[in-house]
């Protein structure tokens, strides 16, 4: 199984608790206005196509990190993919963190009739939901882009009151092979890359 992938960085901390392997997949139909990643909008171009299998075993073979997060584009428009891939890093013992511009409500619904959705709602132990809104930026809840989105927590493996949860957000940069990549919190990170273009 294949799944078209935009940027990953292997281990950041500013794409959910602790030390984590973020995976930003191509393609999103929901189009957020001041959506930070819109190079990710397209379905079919951009990004590569891996192994779903190949990506696992290099998710798992990565030191120090404590789970996956996947974000996009957006993930639930991959949904088999996905849903195989966070099936397998979760069977090797890591957690599974999800952001999506769709509602939990909205994907519930979609999983009636979409059997890769039911399976990512199922092996995820977080859940970011909801169209970020650039206009309400999230100042409070570490890791959520805009006060309109809700932060699910499926499983026992991590829990609202935790204060990592309720820490600031935080902005990663990192130069790699000449790239320069700008991840975390999207309102800061937004106007750092907007200021970086224009220099
Ligand atoms: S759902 Fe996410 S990737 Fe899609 S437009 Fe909104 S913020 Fe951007």
């Amino acid at each position: 199984m294949k799944l078209r992938v935009a940027q990953k960085i292997r281990d950041t901390e500013a794409e959910g608790p602790g030390v984590r392997y973020a995976l930003w997949v191509q393609g999103c139909t929901i189009r957020c206005p001041g959506c930070c990643n819109p190079e990710m909008f397209v379905h079919g171009k951009g990004g590569v196509e891996v192994e779903v299998a190949d990506l696992a075993a290099e998710i798992l073979s990565t030191p120090r990190i404590e789970g996956l997060s996947v974000l996009g584009g957006e993930p639930f428009e991959q949904a088999d993919g996905v849903a195989e891939l966070c099936r397998l890093v979760k069977a090797g013992g890591k957690t599974v963190m999800l952001y999506s511009g769709y509602t939990l409500a909205e994907l519930r619904e979609q999983a009636k009739t979409k059997p890769g959705v039911q399976a990512m709602l199922d092996v995820a132990d977080l859940l970011l939901d909801g169209r970020y809104d650039a206009t309400q930026p999230e100042k409070a809840r570490r890791w959520v882009g805009s006060t309109n989105q809700q932060l699910h927590f499926f499983t026992t493996a991590y829990r609202p009151d935790e204060p990592r949860f309720w820490s600031s957000n935080t902005v990663e940069l990192r130069l790699e092979n000449g790239k320069l990549t700008i991840n975390g919190w999207p309102a800061p990170a937004d106007v750092l890359r907007q200021f970086l273009r224009s220099s």
